[in-house]
């Protein structure tokens, strides 16, 4: 297999364009703007083989009809007819392969930000678009806290070395409101100050991996006492169960 890197491109206010790419080929993950992934082709002198979508959302598939019109190629995606460029309809635990790339990657289907959002899982990558961020998680638009506790269990049972690229620059705020849910945490401590600087250099702090939000992301600790106490405080009254927590603090994420 040719050596390959995962680029983020730019788009928007802080969308990245997770680009895989060896010497002559890329491959892109929602591209909300085809601008940013045309002039990064060309200035590498790459041919574009593959488009994978995640979701419907127009940041992330914005810009599939502009590519498509350059590069005949084949685009991945959910069973979702909102995404009209997809050539190829995925379902929980079918497999594809990626063109020119010796790549496979398994599909698990993980509702609650949108109805129809999907991952991307292989070669010890995962593209989960907005549904899990470093220290966070997508918001509930179509989909339930049930739904989203379900789909972030399923993702923390990924090996732990796998890397996450999310969709979206939030590590920072995300760090600062897990602060306030679970303040004694010291592996968020340790995590702000590695952040922060890569920040003020202007780097994006992706990928995260799975270790890491399993000790750092208030979203899939809703099993944590310190969680929990804090969700209760939040809500008003005791909470015991994983999704009422999540709900909870899905709900003071949203008004922090
Ligand atoms: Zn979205």
């Amino acid at each position: 297999m040719n050596p390959y890197d995962v680029i983020p491109l730019r788009a928007f206010r802080d969308n990245y364009i997770w680009t895989l790419r060896d010497s002559g080929h890329a491959a892109v993950v929602d591209p909300g703007d085809a601008n940013p992934v045309l002039d990064y082709l060309r200035r590498e002198k790459l041919e574009l083989v593959a488009i994978l979508n995640t979701h419907h959302h127009a940041d992330h598939v914005g810009g599939n009809a502009e590519l498509l019109k350059h590069y005949r190629v084949p685009v991945f995606g959910p069973h979702d007819p909102r995404i009209a460029e997809v050539t190829h309809r995925l379902a929980d635990g079918e497999r594809m392969t990626l063109p020119h790339f010796d790549l496979h990657f398994d599909v698990l289907e993980i509702p609650a930000h949108t109805r129809t959002h999907i991952a991307f899982f292989g070669a010890g990558m995962l593209f989960c678009g907005d549904t899990l961020f470093a220290v966070g998680c997508g918001r509930l638009f179509e989909g339930t806290p049930q739904q989203m506790h379900h789909s972030l269990s399923k993702l923390m049972r990924l090996p732990d070395a796998t890397r996450v690229y999310c969709g979206h620059e939030y590590t920072l705020a995300n760090i600062r409101f897990a602060r306030a849910a679970e303040p004694d945490n010291s592996a968020l401590r340790t995590l702000e100050t590695r952040v922060q600087a890569l920040r003020d250099q202007d780097l994006p702090t992706l990928p995260s991996d799975i270790a890491q939000e399993k000790a750092t992301n208030p979203f899939v600790r809703c099993d944590i006492p310190a969680i929990i106490a804090s969700a209760s405080k939040y809500a008003g009254k005791p909470l015991a169960d994983p999704v009422s927590v999540l709900a909870a603090i899905r709900d003071w994420k949203n008004n922090f």
